[in-house]
């Protein structure tokens, strides 16, 4: 990057997204940093001039990890030249933290640090170790389940991102296997890829309208399979991760937190295990956004998120629920131990420099905190919390409230 650019902002969106950004301003210095480390990828500024060092590493470098190219050029002889060095993208100059978070998030460049994850459900298990190698080449991770009523738990387990599935199994068909997984509202959406000895057009076609995704006729080609595989279960993950994700901090959007929080609530009752919700608001908010500008605003919520997603537990889940404020839902914690948690974060992060232009400030939060033990279902849940938060505003602010606490 040019040298004097403030690249924090930049840093702490990337962190939010689970990146951890190493800045060198100068292109000498990225050869020893590329022997020592091998990165999920390079972001290389440059203004494609015939001297510049980058231009002459970019080669080298796109040849150990993927490039990305950022610069205020735009014309068409610098993208050729970006393609030819090798690069897998060209970012506008200056640097949007959202253009860079998608390149890194989908695509190749992610899919190397999470493979895309197929469920292979067929009942030759012969069949099923062929298909799982040919999709293992090509750095997919396929795991394969032979018994069709095994298949809910291990989409629950896997979290796969295509079903590829036989269309003739002993217990019941492909077709009636697909209705029981569409079923589920959280699942309606997932591709399903039948393969099948199934020739015949008209079968297909009744296979098609029952929103399945593709028909792969067996005996299958091994570079069929692989892209007609790879295609879907890409664009359904970047459609899922639109959907379910808030695009400022990367936490659960309000639906699928409370999607989630549902089955949290499920579980939780299934192995009678407590389960509490914060609900957490940033105090006097309106003011940063005032005397600060939204974009320090916006750093603020930057910086939350992701210190929520350090402090807490990989389990735990942490969405956005409106605005400028946060729901995180504790499982298996008692209340008052999620109380003391709160509490420690909250202190902690009080204590954190909040940035803006040449300024520094602090922001404090508030949390209202409720249990499973009092709330019998996920709106009186919420509703509880909620009113903990208020009680915990009127209180002045910058602390905890629990219900019963
Ligand atoms: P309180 O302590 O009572 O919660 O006061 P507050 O000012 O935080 O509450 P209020 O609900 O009056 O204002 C919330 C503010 O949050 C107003 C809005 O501009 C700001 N806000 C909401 N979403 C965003 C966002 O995405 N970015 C920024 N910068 N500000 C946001
Ligand atoms: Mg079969
Ligand atoms: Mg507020
Ligand atoms: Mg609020």
């Amino acid at each position: 990057m040019p040298v004097g650019i403030d690249a924090g902002p930049l840093q702490r969106q990337l962190a939010c997204f689970g990146f951890e950004v190493t800045l060198l301003s100068q292109a000498a210095k990225l050869a020893r940093a590329l022997q020592e480390a091998t990165p999920v990828a390079v972001v290389a500024f440059s203004e494609f001039a015939d001297n510049d060092p980058i231009i002459q590493l970019a080669p080298a470098v796109s040849s150990t990890c993927p490039l990305v190219l950022t610069s205020p050029r735009r014309d068409f002889p610098v993208r050729l030249a970006a393609t030819r060095l090798g690069a897998c993208g060209l970012l506008d100059w200056p640097l949007q933290a959202n253009q860079l978070v998608d390149l890194l998030r989908f695509g190749d460049i992610s899919e190397r640090r999470d493979p895309l994850r197929v469920l292979i459900v067929e009942d030759m298990a012969s069949l099923a170790g062929l298909y799982t190698q040919v999709l293992a080449a090509h750095g997919v991770e396929a795991t394969s389940e032979t018994n069709p009523e095994k298949v809910p738990e291990r989409i629950e387990q896997l979290s796969p991102d295509l079903i590829l599935m036989d269309m003739y199994m002993p217990q019941c068909n492909g077709i009636e296997l697909a209705k029981v997984i569409r079923q589920q509202r959280l699942l309606d959406g997932i591709p399903i890829v039948f393969l099948s000895v199934e020739k015949r057009q008209v079968v297909q076609l009744d296979a098609l309208t029952l929103g399945i995704d593709g028909f792969l006729t067996k005996p299958v080609a091994p570079e069929e399979l692989v892209v007609t595989v790879i295609n879907r279960a890409r664009r359904y993950r970047k459609l899922r991760s639109y959907i379910a994700n808030d695009s400022l901090t990367g936490l659960l959007n309000h639906s699928h937190l409370h999607g989630q929080m549902d089955s949290g609530i499920l579980r939780a009752r299934r192995d009678s295990l407590p389960l509490s919700l914060a609900m957490l608001d940033l105090d006097y908010f309106k003011r940063i956004n005032d005397t600060y500008g939204h974009q320090a605003g916006d750093q603020v919520l930057l910086n939350l998120a992701r210190f929520l997603k350090e402090r807490l537990r990989r389990t735990d889940l942490v969405g956005r629920y409106g605005g400028e404020e946060f729901a995180i839902v504790l499982g298996g914690m008692p209340i008052m131990r999620a109380h003391q948690i709160m509490d420690s974060l909250r202190q902690d992060f009080s204590q954190l420099e909040q940035q803006a232009e040449n300024r520094s400030f602090r922001q404090t939060f508030s949390v209202g905190i409720s249990s499973l033990q009092t709330a019998e279902d996920s709106i009186s849940l919420v509703q509880q919390a909620d009113e903990m938060l208020y009680r915990a505003k009127e209180e002045g602010r910058n602390r905890v409230e629990s219900r019963g606490g």
